[in-house]
Order: C-alpha cells, then sequence, then structure tokens
C-alpha cells in the first residue's frame, strides 16, 4: 500500500518532465535573499524596496543537466541545484531573473542572451547595479559576455 502511494506521488510530480525535477532548496537562495533584503536604497528602475520587488516571484530549485546556472520560466525563478555561485553571486543572478519577470528581455548578441549598454536597466545592468550595492566589484557572474555594445 505505502509503495502505490510513492509510486503515485512519482507519476503525478513526473509531469514536470525530466528537464527540470524539482530538488532541495539551494543552500545559498536563503543567504542570497537576506542579501538582497539589506539593499536598502529604492531601486532605480521602479522605485520600490527589495523586498517588495523580488517577494512577489516564486522561486524554485531544480536539477537542470544543460544550464548550470538559473531561468525565469515564466512562472518561477528557477535555480539550478549545481549551481556553485557565492551568496553574492547568487543574489545578483536572482536579481537579473527578476528583472526578466517584469517583462525586460534580451535584446541583442550572437545567442540573443546579451543586452545593449544604453537600455535603461536592462536585466544585466540590475545584476551589476545589485552586486556594486552589495560592495562586489559588479561582473555580472556566469554571464561576463552580457552585453553587445
Ligand atoms: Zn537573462
Amino acid at each position: 500500500m505505502r509503495y502505490a502511494f510513492i509510486l503515485a506521488a512519482l507519476l503525478l510530480t513526473g509531469c514536470a518532465g525530466p528537464f527540470a525535477p524539482d530538488a532541495p532548496p539551494h543552500p545559498l537562495i536563503t543567504p542570497a535573499l537576506a542579501l538582497l533584503d539589506s539593499i536598502e536604497t529604492p531601486l532605480p528602475w521602479n522605485g520600490k524596496t527589495m523586498r517588495e520587488w523580488r517577494q512577489r516571484v516564486p522561486i524554485r530549485t531544480v536539477v537542470m543537466e544543460e544550464w548550470k546556472g538559473a531561468v525565469w520560466d515564466g512562472d518561477a525563478i528557477l535555480i539550478n541545484a549545481s549551481l556553485t555561485y557565492d551568496a553574492a553571486g547568487l543574489a545578483g543572478v536572482i536579481a537579473h531573473e527578476l528583472r526578466h519577470a517584469d517583462g525586460m528581455r534580451h535584446e541583442c548578441g550572437p545567442e540573443g542572451n546579451q543586452d545593449r549598454r544604453s537600455t535603461p536597466w536592462s536585466a544585466y545592468a540590475v545584476q551589476i547595479w545589485v552586486l556594486r550595492q552589495l560592495g562586489e566589484e559588479g561582473q555580472a557572474v556566469g554571464n561576463e559576455g552580457g552585453f553587445c555594445d
């Protein structure tokens, strides 16, 4: 009986697809969110507090074989369970993905995943702003080629 229950649970969760099954929460998410919430400056792109801006978007940890970082999937920010950034790096990446959740897309680059520096508060611009607020150098970790011009 118990096995039948487990099998049913597996079948139900299987609809998430083999590409990105859920995983236990990545241990750096909580410290990354604490770093984001430590930013008290109103956000230059919308005037909100960081906490107001980020709390509307769910964050899930998933197993992704192809993509080592994080992605906005239209409903949630998916963090790869194997992501190896530090907490500040992840905070910057979460801010980047939050900007995608605002509807801000990448505009250019050979793979279409870069921004123009002239675009106001693009995903990479927001990521770098967050890193600088946290006293980091402002390198968009994992996306060093973030700008096409
Ligand atoms: Zn992006």
